[in-house]
Order: C-alpha cells, then sequence, then structure tokens
C-alpha cells in the first residue's frame, strides 16, 4: 500500500488554498488545480504546484483532497472534470468539504464502483483555523485507512476525530455542527434586532453577556460585525452557511424530522443571499431581519 507522500487538491479557495499550503509546509509532495486559474497559480510561491485539470491532478497523487462548495461541484469535477477515472487505483479520496447525507451517499457509490478508497472527513474551523492548520477533522471510514489519511489531517488540523467505520458518519456530525452554527447566528441576530427596538444598542447587550454562560465567544465575534453592520471579513460566506441550512432541513426531512427553528434559519438566510449578501459574512443574515423591520 502506497505511503502518502503526493497529495492532489481539488479546490483552492477561502479553505482549500490554506490546507493545500499547510500540506506542503509539512513537506508533502503537493498540486491543485481551482476552476479559477488565478487562484490555484497564487499558490505557486508556497511550494503547490498549479496544474491545468483536475484529471492532471490527481494523476500520480497518492491522496486526492477535494474542498469545494458542494455536492454538485464535487461530482462536476471528480466525474465531469474525469478526476476519479484519472485516479490511480490505489490512491484515495479524502472528501473533505460540506455536501451532506445524500451526495455523501452518492460518492460513497461511485468510489465503489471505481474500486477506490474513500474517506468521509469534512472538517470544522474557519479561515483563520484552516490558515493556522487547526482545523477539526471530522472522519470517518475504514480503519485501515486512517494510517493512510493522517499525514493530510495531521497537516491540515488540531486533530482529527474519526466518528466510524462507514463513511457518511462525519457528514452528519458536520451538520450537526452547522446546524447548530447556522440556528446561534439566526437567533443572534434577532436578538441583536430586538435589543435595537428596545432602545439597547447591540453593543450593549454584548457587553452585558460577557462572562456569562450565554456570552459565547462566537456571538462576540458575530454580534460586533452585525452591530457594525460590517461583514467584508469574510470567514465563512453566507451563500455556503444557507447551503448547509438545506441540507440540515433535507437530512432531518429524510427521517422524519420538522426542526421548525432551522426552517426558519434557512428562510433568512435565503433572504439575505437574494439580496445579494451571499459573498459576505455569514453574520449578514442580519440584513433579513434588518431590512424587514
Ligand atoms: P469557497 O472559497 O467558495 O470555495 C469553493 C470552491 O469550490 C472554489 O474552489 C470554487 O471554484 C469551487 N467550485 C464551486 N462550484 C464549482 C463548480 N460547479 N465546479 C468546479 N468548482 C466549483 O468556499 P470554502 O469556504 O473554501 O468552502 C469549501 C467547502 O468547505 C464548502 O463545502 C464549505 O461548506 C466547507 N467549509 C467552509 C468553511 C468556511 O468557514 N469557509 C468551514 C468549514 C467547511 P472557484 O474558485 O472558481 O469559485
Amino acid at each position: 500500500m502506497n505511503q502518502t507522500t503526493t497529495v492532489a487538491f481539488l479546490g483552492t479557495g477561502i479553505m482549500g488554498a490554506p490546507m493545500a499550503r499547510n500540506c506542503a509546509a509539512a513537506g508533502l509532495d503537493v498540486r491543485a488545480w481551482d476552476r479559477t486559474p488565478e487562484k490555484v497559480r497564487a499558490l505557486a510561491d508556497d511550494g503547490v504546484t498549479p496544474v491545468d485539470s483536475p484529471a492532471e491532478t490527481v494523476r500520480g497523487a497518492d491522496a486526492v483532497v477535494t474542498m469545494l462548495a458542494d455536492g454538485a461541484a464535487v461530482e462536476a469535477v471528480m466525474i465531469g472534470g474525469g478526476a476519479l477515472a484519472a485516479m490511480d487505483d490505489e490512491a484515495l479520496w479524502l472528501q473533505m468539504s460540506t455536501i451532506g447525507v445524500a451526495a455523501t451517499g452518492r460518492l460513497v457509490k461511485l468510489a465503489a464502483e471505481r474500486g477506490i478508497a474513500y474517506v468521509d472527513a469534512p472538517v470544522v474551523g474557519t479561515r483563520q483555523p484552516a490558515e493556522a492548520g487547526e482545523l477539526l477533522v471530522l472522519a470517518s471510514g475504514p480503519e485501515d485507512l486512517r494510517d493512510r489519511a493522517a499525514p493530510v489531517f495531521d497537516a491540515v488540523g488540531r486533530a482529527t476525530r474519526w466518528v466510524g467505520d462507514e463513511p457518511g458518519a462525519g457528514t452528519r456530525l458536520k451538520l450537526v455542527f452547522n446546524g447548530w452554527l447556522v440556528s446561534l447566528i439566526e437567533s443572534l441576530s434577532e436578538t441583536l434586532a430586538f435589543s435595537r427596538a428596545m432602545g439597547i444598542p447591540p453593543e450593549q447587550f454584548l457587553e452585558a453577556i460577557d462572562g456569562t454562560p450565554m456570552g459565547l465567544p462566537y456571538a462576540q465575534i458575530k454580534g460586533g460585525a452585525m452591530a457594525r453592520m460590517d461583514f467584508s471579513e469574510v470567514a465563512f460566506p453566507l451563500r455556503l452557511a444557507h447551503k448547509d441550512a438545506r441540507l440540515v432541513l433535507e437530512a432531518a426531512e429524510a427521517v422524519g424530522l420538522d426542526l421548525p427553528l432551522m426552517r426558519t434559519a434557512e428562510a433568512q438566510f435565503g433572504r439575505a443571499e437574494a439580496e445579494g449578501h451571499g459573498d459576505e459574512d455569514l453574520a449578514a443574515v442580519h440584513y433579513a431581519v434588518v431590512s424587514s423591520g
């Protein structure tokens, strides 16, 4: 079985670019492709070799990392772009994008049909932890693949949590995590709108909760951005948080569970995205409640 020394990255956006850089910094031989060629060329000085097509990128690599927007993008690149067909038979596919339960099921099946080993490994952490190599990897897949995945996971993360032997468990935990995140942000947004309506400046509310069990560090960061209505520092684009809200609802619906708060959050993220805030940070969901007030 191959030792993992050569890694192909497909997708060098907010997350993929620093992850590829950190793999190169850890001594792995890294090549990468992005739909937008300038993004991948910008990594050349950091020891990442830019490649022109997904199929060329994966050819001869020990491990292939997909870090793309959603399931449709992963399918477009791996199937439409010919990457799955071009992978070495012995290579490992580390699927690290957040794509939800249904797309994971489809990709696991496609990988099995092609005879490729698949690890489901979405990550927790945003731009800054990705840059610092401090992501949390939520991995699931056969135990005998763990040593081969470790050089990549160790380079991009502070820890890897193996949550199951079958691919899919990592994705389910990631959805639970992001369901919490999305509902938290929506709740914070409404709370700050209510605060303003009560004549209480949002900053005063944030100061009041600081240091209490409810004063989450995340609420301070995102609440501060909402108080200033400044969402230009993009850690997690709103359009991707909206996608995750949809994935949570789809997964819940598939098992017959209704999530009223998540339905509201999804609608609010959809509204902010429709108003043109999709590329701003997810805290820009605040526009949905501010513009409706
Ligand atoms: P991003 O900056 O928007 O990057 C998305 C990547 O997908 C880019 O490489 C983009 O290409 C590519 N892409 C989108 N549609 C495509 C298509 N149809 N065909 C080919 N390529 C396509 O997003 P990101 O923040 O890096 O997120 C990547 C994944 O990680 C997502 O699943 C996201 O939910 C997840 N995630 C994000 C965060 C975060 O905080 N940002 C945290 C954890 C997990 P272009 O460069 O051409 O646009």
